[in-house]
């Protein structure tokens, strides 16, 4: 028969749970023992809700304090000599490597000083994972055994799981090698890595466990040919081992078509694939299946839209076809830990809307439902009332606007939108004569500090406590403090320190249409780091300017240029939940008509230099190379210069991108006249020669915003003195890395006053 499975819950907390708690045992508010209980109630919380919504496989091991990959590091005790020296307990060596931690002697521990390990994103995710650190001395031994712990903790609740595990090979191929062994490839420490593996495995094996989920999501890459490679031997070899569970390889995220050789005659008992990513991989991937087991994901763990049980049922009855039921699982594409935990906790969302929405909890019940549903069982109602759903978004007026649609299609036929009058060279000549700025022109990405004064003003104004006069008047004293201290350090372009806003995109969906808010729809970005991404629900527009007031009180305060401030279409898209009913271009090309508006409105209201922020732009490029890639430039940058291009050669556009490697030729297609980048942490020598031959001006961001550490003016001297060894001296502007808003103002003043000081160093010299 066919049965349900869920790849894994949300570990957070229906209301941050996780969160808070973990956050109190790094402050010492509450004990390790306390910090255990939550997340032991969080697990038991998670596989009742699953089991009692009738989930025939629920997983264990799914759970973490704080990143599942870093878990597996600890297992395996891939832990860095840096962190083992201070005798620190289990839970404080993982929440190190985390996070770094610094802490002065006491009279019963030592003083300890340890930076974090690398995060990163996990594939196209919003979640960053932290990244396993090999080295040559890495000692291979197995840590514990928290799968085996969790999967008999569910037991114990008279649960039977099926244990998640990372497999070997993405396992190591996610990781990377520590400082002192460069030369090390990953990859090549499998035959090491795989004894510790089959341990594990035959103790889930021993305590129970007849079937474990083995996640390789790196199978959705372009992989090298030895990695490929990789999996045969792994598998092989847990296979060749006596006493072990089934294994089932799961896939996610994207197409496995290009790697399928290297899975295809691969011994485990059955394969996971994403038939919602890509589903035009069925008929290929399937080929392989054999008389193995196929599970099927075909409820999106990713996004936040109601399944449609129509076409649910019949795809899955598609692949019944091929391999017969009792091979069959209906199960969530990924993890649902990208999803919100419960709608039912949203109690301000428009009724209509919230119909359309599904989260984690809801998702459960949807891959119940469809499992029934094959099974012949009587979910009539259900069916009904999906239907009715479904129906109800397709035809409402908030999913179709004709004049946005027609407006849009216009947009992208006529090439004239996305072009500026003249081209870089042309509109630099205006735009020296208009701002006669000096060389190394100073400036900074746009927040200033964002103070707890600003916060409760904004929950004051938010609940009502204060009018909106009131808040104004804060808004504009703000806006008066931090242009007045610009103007005293001696910046050349200001900015108006975007106090009014909460968040880069809330505060943009907020003012467009097209847009829906939680109140409670977090999902883990890293450790105790949640978002609450808007959703894009319907077609966007833009029914008034949304930041012209701001920006144009802020420069009546000065006479030097005041940067507007926006938030480029691309980040804005990346940044929410889209839609799943119309494809990611469309939407960005709305938001950019939207955006359009606003740098238009801005330069008829006098504001001539104006940033479109887009440092989401490279997180979105397409995991694989080729023409999905291709297309996903094209219409990013295209959305960027649809956006910024209705003004005169003399409006100066600038664009900022941070969080990520860039490559320097896409950032090129925006056309925009002043990029800014992070940089300071950049130590590749390389990473400044690729800038090099960027066409237009650039600035190379000179400190750590993330750090309250205040370079003196000897090292931004010795800073842009590297940077001008490769760089043309007439391009380069003077910058932080990216806007200001975690820092304090102490730092803040001090920062800044030595970076113009330096920049007023090189004027003299050259
Ligand atoms: N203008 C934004 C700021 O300064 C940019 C933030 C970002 O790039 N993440 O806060
Ligand atoms: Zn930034």
């Amino acid at each position: 028969m066919v049965s349900s499975a869920v790849l894994g819950f949300p570990r957070i907390g229906a209301f941050r749970e996780l969160k808070k708690n973990t956050e109190a045992y790094w402050s010492g508010k509450i004990d390790a023992e306390q910090l255990l209980k939550v997340g032991k109630d969080i697990r038991e919380k998670n596989w009742k809700l699953q089991k009692e919504a009738g989930v025939d496989i629920i997983p264990s091991n799914d759970f973490s304090f704080y990143d599942h990959v870093l878990d597996l590091s600890i297992l395996f005790n891939v832990i860095p000599d840096r962190y083992t020296k201070y005798e620190l307990s289990s839970l404080d060596t993982f929440f190190a490597m985390a996070r770094g931690l610094q802490r002065k002697a006491s009279e019963t521990t030592k003083a300890v000083d340890v930076p974090a390990l690398e995060m990163v994103k996990w594939f196209d995710a919003n979640y960053h994972y932290v990244r396993p650190t090999f080295s040559k001395s890495t000692n291979f031994k197995l840590n514990g055994q928290k799968p085996v712990d969790e999967y008999l903790e569910a037991k114990a609740l008279g649960i039977e799981t099926r244990p998640v595990l990372v497999g070997p090979v993405s396992y190591l191929f996610l990781g990377k090698a520590d400082k002192d062994s460069l030369d090390l490839e990953p990859i090549s420490l499998l035959e090491k890595l795989l004894p510790l593996y089959v341990e594990i495995l035959k103790k889930l094996a021993d305590a129970g466990a007849k079937v474990v989920q083995i996640d390789e999501p790196t199978l959705v890459l372009d992989l090298p040919e030895n990695v490929k490679a990789a999996f045969q031997t792994a598998y092989s070899k847990l296979a060749a081992a006596e006493g072990l569970p089934e294994l089932i390889l799961t896939t996610y995220f994207g197409d496995v078509r290009p790697n399928l050789d290297a899975i295809k005659e691969l011994p485990v008992s059955g394969f996971h694939f994403d038939f919602v990513r890509t589903p035009e991989q069925f008929d290929d991937v399937v080929s392989i299946v054999g008389d193995k087991t196929l599970s099927v994901g075909i409820v999106d763990g990713r996004n936040i839209w109601k399944n449609n049980f129509a076409e649910s049922v019949d795809f899955v009855k598609k692949a019944i076809a091929k391999v017969g039921a009792d091979k069959i699982i209906v199960a969530t594409s990924s993890s649902l830990l990208h999803t919100p935990v419960d709608l039912a906790n949203e109690k301000k969302l428009d009724a209509e809307i919230k119909n359309w929405f599904s989260f984690a909890t809801q998702k459960v019940d949807e891959v119940v439902t469809i499992t029934k549903a094959i099974a012949g069982e009587d979910v009539a109602a259900k069916l009904e009332e999906n239907a009715a759903a479904i129906k109800s978004r397709k035809e409402s007026k908030i999913t179709n606007n004709p004049e946005v649609r027609k407006r849009t299609s216009e947009a992208q036929a006529d090439e004239s939108m996305s072009k500026r009058h003249s081209d870089f060279p042309t509109r630099l000549v205006s735009q020296k004569a208009k701002y006669n700025l000096p060389l190394f022109p100073t400036t900074t990405i746009g927040s200033f500090p964002q103070t707890k004064e600003i916060r409760i003003n904004r929950n004051k104004f938010n609940k009502g406590e204060i009018s909106a006069e009131e808040y104004e008047k804060f808004i504009n004293s703000e806006m008066e403090t931090v242009v007045k201290f610009q103007e005293e350090i001696g910046l050349d372009v200001l900015v108006h320190g975007e106090p009014e806003r909460n968040d880069m995109v809330q505060y943009f969906g907020e003012k467009l249409n097209g847009f829906a808010f939680t109140t409670n729809g977090w999902v883990q970005s890293y450790g105790s780091r949640y978002v609450r991404p808007p959703i894009i629900v319907g077609d966007v527009d833009r029914p008034a300017a949304m930041t012209v007031k701001e920006s144009v009180y802020a420069q009546s305060l000065t006479k030097k240029p005041m940067k507007g401030m926006l938030t480029g279409p691309v980040t804005i898209l990346r940044w929410s939940f889209p839609r799943d009913d119309v494809t990611q271009k469309v939407q960005s090309y709305q938001l950019s008509l939207a955006l359009r508006d606003e740098v238009n409105d801005l330069e008829k209201a006098g504001i001539t230099v104006i940033q479109v922020d887009e440092p989401a732009i490279r997180e979105g490029l397409p995991l694989r190379a080729g023409s999905e890639r291709s297309d996903y430039l094209q219409w990013a940058a295209e959305s960027f210069r649809i956006a910024t291009s209705g003004v005169e050669d003399s409006t100066q556009i600038h664009s900022h991108f941070c969080y990520s490697d860039l490559d320097p030729n896409h950032i090129k297609a925006l056309d925009a006249d002043v990029v800014s980048i992070e940089f300071s942490k950049k130590d590749d020598p390389n990473y400044i020669q690729e800038f090099s031959n960027y066409p237009n001006h650039i600035g190379l961001g000179l400190f750590d915003i993330h750090s309250p550490r205040i370079p003196s003016k000897e090292e931004f001297i010795a800073r842009i003195g590297e940077i001008l060894k490769v760089y043309p001296a007439d391009k380069f502007w003077v910058n932080p890395d990216c806007g200001l808003k975690t820092r304090g103002w102490e730092e803040t003043r001090a920062s800044l006053t030595n970076m113009v000081d330096a920049a007023k160093y090189y004027r003299g010299k050259y």
